[in-house]
C-alpha cells in the first residue's frame, strides 16, 4: 500500500497485521522464547525468538516502510546493530568514516574493528575529498549527516555518487534526523543505521537499534547475521518502539520548532559564541541540508566563553537535565568532551572542535517558553 509517513507510523505498509487474528489494535507483544510446530518441515513462520519474533517482526516492518528499505533489522541497540554491520567485512578491508561521528561507533572501530584488521580512515566528510581517500581496500564508506556533535551536514547525494563509482556501498546512520526528516536510501545509500533509542523510541525509556537495507542482496545477509550473532531485540523493546513510532511526526515538528527557538535565543546570548545547527539561513551546511533532507531536526551544539560557563550551565538548568542521550520527549543538555565523546582520541576530537565549552542540545517538546527560560537563568547566573 502506498501510504503517506504519518499513516505508516502506524501501519507501515499495512502488510500482514495482528488484528486479522484477534482484532487487537495494539500490536501485541509475542513473550515466546520458541514456537510449536505442526509437523517435520512445517512451520508458523516462526521457529525461535532469536531468529525472529512477531512482535520484532512488526518494528522492523514499520521502519522498513519509513525509510522506503528493502527490509530493516531490530538489534537490542544502535551499538548492536552497528556491530552487527561490522561483520560484512573482512580483514584487510578498509573503510572511509567521517571522523565527527557518535563516539560509541568511534570506539568500536578503534577498539574492535580494528584489531579483527579492520582500518580506517577518519576523515571530515563535509569537507575533504572523499574519493581522495578510496583505495583498492576499500569497501564503504560511513557517514552521519548532520554529524555528531558539531552538526556538520555531509552531501549524501553526492557520497552515493562516489561510492557508486568505486563498487563500494555506502552507510548512513540517519540516527539524528530520523526518517521523517531524511531518507538516504531515495538518495542512493545502500545500507542506513539508527539508534532506536534516540527519535524512534522517542520516549528515553528503552534502546534500540536498526539497521534498514536497500537491497534484497545486503537484507540476506542480515538476516543471517541476526540470527546467528543473537542480538535482535527483545518482544518488550520492540512494542515500545511500536508506540514511539507512532507519534513520531508530531514529536518531530515539535522537537523542530523547539530547537529553532532555543537556536534564536541562543543566538542572541553574548556569552554563547557559536550555535551549530543547519536550519540557521546561511549556516555552512543550511543549502545542502535543504536539498536533501524534509527539516533541520531537533539537535543543536553551541559554545560558551569558557569551560567554566559550561560547567556552571550543566550543573544550574532545573529543568533540563544533564544527561546523555537525545531524540526523547525531555529536552537533553549533554556534555560530548566527558559523555558521548569521552573515548574518542584527542587528536580527532580537536580536529573536529570538540572542546570542553562545547554543549550539546536535543530539544525535546516542552513548551519553549520554558525552555529558554531555564537555559537564561542558567546562563546569566554566572
Ligand atoms: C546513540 C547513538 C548511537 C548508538 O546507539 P545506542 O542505542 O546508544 O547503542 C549510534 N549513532 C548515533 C548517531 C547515536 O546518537
Amino acid at each position: 500500500m502506498d501510504y503517506k509517513f504519518s499513516t505508516k507510523c502506524l501501519y507501515g505498509n499495512g502488510e500482514k497485521n495482528d488484528k486479522e487474528l484477534t482484532g487487537a489494535i495494539s500490536f501485541p507483544i509475542y513473550q515466546t522464547a520458541t514456537y510449536a510446530h505442526p509437523e517435520v518441515g512445517k512451520s508458523t513462520g516462526f521457529d525461535y525468538s532469536r531468529l525472529q519474533n512477531p512482535t520484532r517482526e512488526q518494528a522492523e516492518k514499520i521502519v522498513a516502510s519509513l525509510e522506503g528499505g528493502d527490509d530493516a533489522f531490530a538489534f537490542s541497540s544502535g551499538m548492536a546493530a552497528i556491530t552487527a554491520l561490522m561483520e560484512l567485512f573482512k580483514p584487510g578491508d578498509h573503510l572511509i568514516t567521517d571522523a565527527d561521528l557518535y563516539g560509541g561507533s568511534i570506539r568500536l572501530f578503534n577498539n574492535v574493528s580494528e584489531k579483527n584488521a579492520i582500518s580506517f580512515s577518519h576523515i571530515n566528510c563535509s569537507q575533504e575529498d572523499i574519493e581522495s581517500f578510496i583505495n583498492e581496500k576499500t569497501k564503504a564508506i560511513f557517514i552521519e549527516t548532520p554529524t555528531n556533535p558539531m552538526m556538520n551536514v555531509v552531501d549524501i547525494r553526492k557520497s552515493a555518487e562516489i561510492a557508486k563509482r568505486h563498487n563500494i556501498i555506502l552507510i548512513v546512520d540517519n540516527t539524528f534526523m530520523s526518517p521523517y526528516f531524511q531518507n538516504p536510501l531515495k538518495l542512493g545509500a545502500d545500507i542506513v543505521v539508527h539508534s532506536g533509542t534516540k527519535f524512534l523510541g522517542g520516549h528515553n525509556d528503552t534502546l534500540a537499534g536498526f539497521i534498514v537495507s536497500a537491497s534484497k542482496e545486503i537484507s540476506e545477509k542480515f538476516r543471517f547475521l541476526i540470527k546467528t550473532v543473537g542480538s535482535g531485540l527483545s518482544p518488550f523493546d520492540s512494542w515500545l518502539i511500536i508506540r514511539g513510532i507512532k507519534t513520531l511526526p508530531l514529536r518531530m515538528e515539535k522537537a523542530q520548532e523547539n530547537a529553532k527557538a532555543v537556536a534564536r535565543y541562543l543566538l542572541s546570548e553574548p556569552k554563547i559564541k557559536k550555535v551549530y545547527y543547519p536550519g540557521i539561513p546561511g549556516s555552512k551546511g543550511y543549502e545542502i541540508c535543504k536539498s536533501q533532507s524534509r527539516g533541520f531536526g531537533s539537535m543543536l551544539t553551541f559554545e560558551v566563553e569558557s569551560k567554566e560557563l559550561a560547567l556552571h550551565i550543566l550543573k544550574s538548568t532545573k529543568l533540563i537535565p544533564f544527561a546523555e542521550s537525545l531524540g526523547g520527549t525531555e529536552t537533553l543538555l549533554t556534555y560530548p568532551a566527558t559523555q558521548t565523546h569521552a573515548d574518542v582520541p584527542e587528536d580527532i576530537k580537536i580536529k573536529n572542535g570538540i572542546t570542553d565549552k562545547v554543549l550539546r542540545l536535543s530539544a525535546g517538546i516542552e513548551d519553549p517558553e520554558d525552555l529558554i527560560k531555564d537555559l537564561k537563568q542558567a546562563i546569566n547566573s554566572f
